[in-house]
């Protein structure tokens, strides 16, 4: 088996990580494809998308409350850990994630950028602020945000009483441009890429990788299975992240 280069982490260097849904599969949050990613006969592609918010919103923000109460309750792990660790390590350094779970950020990650939105934000249809919502409905502060309760319908805006919808980018909307300039050029300039739990089922968290790959980064997969990346990788360590990053952090923090 080849082992990961080591030697290649240094100091200054450039660290970008990538992460999908497998980072959190082992804080129990279902993956996109796998066991659990349908709900009522439901799949992802059938509600995170702005024509199903538009036929039934009171469906899309159900699941979106199902889902939040899910990650709300749900703990990072030792995987999420290993990479907030990792950013106070090395000065250059950022996250890049596909998911909307915020456990990166409750590990301690702080350099971030959620390239598909956060669960526990809402978007007012109407003047786009920003509205942070409860952790779950159980728990929730009921005078912080109306209507949240799956029977009173979806939330709506305290600014100007319009609905909100979820913070998130469904399929077929576009990334937003200022951020996409600077992952890429961010990852352009990377020495080395960790490209965590992601099936490369999606193409522009593919694309910023390859952009790293195609220009020298050493990379590295972390993933049970393989993915589309997998041919691409200098190396893949096919093992749950939860498991595979605490020793590659103790073992980085030994060769630097
Ligand atoms: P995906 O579901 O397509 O792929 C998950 C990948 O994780 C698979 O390749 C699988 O082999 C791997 N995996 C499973 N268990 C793992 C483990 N313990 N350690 C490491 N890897 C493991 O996910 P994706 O590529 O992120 O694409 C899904 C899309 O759906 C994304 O756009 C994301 O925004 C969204 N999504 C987010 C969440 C979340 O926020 N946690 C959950 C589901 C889906
Ligand atoms: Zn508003």
């Amino acid at each position: 088996m080849v082992a990961i280069k080591y030697e290649k982490f240094k100091p200054n260097s450039r660290i970008a990580v990538l992460t999908g849904a497998g980072i959190s599969a082992e804080s129990g949050i279902p993956t996109f494809r796998g066991e659990g990613g349908l709900w009522r006969n439901f799949s992802f592609e059938e509600l995170a998308t702005p024509a199903a918010f538009q036929k039934d919103p009171v469906l899309v923000w159900e699941w979106y409350n199902m889902r939040r109460d899910i990650c709300g309750q749900s703990e990072p792990n030792p995987g999420h850990e290993a990479i907030a660790e990792l950013e106070s390590i090395f000065s250059e350094f950022h996250l890049f994630t596909q998911n909307v779970d915020n456990l990166h950020a409750r590990a301690g990650s702080k350099k971030i950028t959620e390239l598909h939105g956060n669960i526990f934000i809402g978007r007012c249809l109407g003047c786009n602020k920003l509205t942070p919502l409860p952790i779950s409905n159980k728990i929730s502060n009921k005078n912080s945000i109306q209507n949240l309760n799956e029977n009173e319908g979806p939330p709506i805006c305290d600014g100007c009483s319009n609905m909100l919808r979820p913070h998130i980018l469904w399929f077929g909307e576009s990334y937003d441009t200022q951020m996409l300039d600077q992952a890429a050029e961010f990852l352009s300039k990377s020495d080395i890429i960790f490209v965590i739990g992601t099936s490369g089922n999606v193409s522009v968290p593919v694309q910023l990788a390859n952009l790293a790959i195609n220009n020298g980064a050493y990379s590295i997969e972390i993933n049970p299975e393989p993915s589309s990346l997998s041919k691409r990788v200098d190396i893949s360590i096919r093992a749950k992240s939860g498991e595979a990053l605490p020793e590659i952090l103790k073992k980085i923090k030994s060769s630097i």
